[in-house]
């Protein structure tokens, strides 16, 4: 009986001393990206798109605010996480949004009209297209080679298949650096805003998207928030830590808001696989689901309608939008 609950006891004092050890070593990883130390656990999820149950744990810097996922997966057993289902959501999601494009190219208009164009993680090209017939010189950069045949194909662009800080260009190369839903997913941000500083000419601009890790949907849903991606996102940002991690480059904020992103439908996806998941019942997983059913494209509707709209007033209040829309600027005068 004694040596019970002594076991008991010892696996408590076991477990509380590898919390403590867990919660010391995450204390010694510095911020990647300011270098502070003290970083707080910002929170715990698993890879809910494919409904993986390996928990992650995010940290969160207390100096520029940034978000990272501690201990990664290597670079090599990442191919686990891309799966070809997860492929196929991005490429669809890229294809089927003309308007998408669009809006980049107004966005940009104000800004560059013409010149040498670099779009990193281009997929399978359909910004690069949507620039086709105007006057600018394309390149690209994308890991997956079959991708980038495809942008090749569509668009007449230059790719470079491979890894951003592998591709050799000359310093002061590009009028316009993009990076669309892709610097999340990158393991040295710091390294590629410094390329990104060095590739641009005096007066390029660099134009970003990225999820708002602070936004109104993020705080509301938390683990559940379909933008975390666990673990294909390394790192998250606000508004605050990409305008830091920009400027520590040495580039220069022209514009940064945040906008809606209309998919609050996948994160209530998530809450209710777990719902179902307590009672006994495995829903095939967001990424091997395909399009949704009428009666849940009818309950996303009135999501819209009612959640959605008491998000959309709060945005304003606590964090804005779901994505960071950025644009900077290397100064006239660098090298
Ligand atoms: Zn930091």
């Amino acid at each position: 009986m004694n040596g019970g609950t002594s076991l008991a006891h010892a696996s408590e004092r076991d477990s509380e001393e590898h919390d403590e050890s867990a919660i010391r070593d995450r204390n010694r990883e510095p911020c990647p990206i300011c270098g502070q130390t003290g970083a707080r656990e910002w929170l715990r999820g698993p890879d809910r798109l494919h409904g993986r149950q390996e928990q992650y744990t995010l940290l969160r810097c207390p100096a520029c605010f940034l978000v990272w996922l501690s201990k990664p997966p290597k670079a090599a057993e990442m191919h686990r996480h891309y799966t070809d289902a997860y492929d196929s959501l991005i490429s669809a999601g890229g294809e089927n949004s003309p308007g998408r494009w669009r809006d980049r190219n107004v966005a940009l208009a104000p800004h560059k009209q013409s010149g040498v164009l670099l779009d990193l993680g281009c997929s399978s090209g359909a910004f690069l297209q949507s620039l086709c017939g105007k006057d600018w010189d394309l390149f690209g950069i994308e890991m997956s080679a079959e991708s980038a045949k495809l942008a090749q194909a569509k668009s007449g662009a230059n790719i470079f298949v491979g890894n951003i800080l592998d591709a050799e260009f000359p310093p002061s190369s590009f009028d316009v650096i993009t990076c669309f839903d892709v610097f999340e997913h990158l393991y040295e941000p710091r390294q590629v805003m410094t390329r990104i500083a060095k590739w641009l000419k005096p007066g390029g601009i660099f134009y970003v998207l990225v999820p708002n890790v602070d936004a109104a949907e993020a705080r509301v849903f938390g683990s559940y928030w379909h933008g975390l991606e666990l673990p294909r996102h390394l790192f998250h940002y606000s508004p605050a830590s990409l305008k830091f991690l920009a400027e520590s480059a040495g580039l220069c904020q022209v514009s940064l808001e945040t906008r809606r992103n209309p998919a609050v439908g996948t994160s209530l996806r998530y809450v209710w696989d777990d719902v179902f998941r307590a009672v006994g019942i495995r829903r095939t997983p967001v990424a091997y689901r395909g399009e949704a059913s009428l009666p849940w494209r009818a309950a996303r509707k009135l999501v819209r309608m009612t959640i959605l709209r008491a998000l959309l007033a709060m945005a304003p209040i606590v964090g804005g939008g779901e994505s960071i829309h950025a644009i900077f600027r290397k100064k006239e005068d660098s090298q």
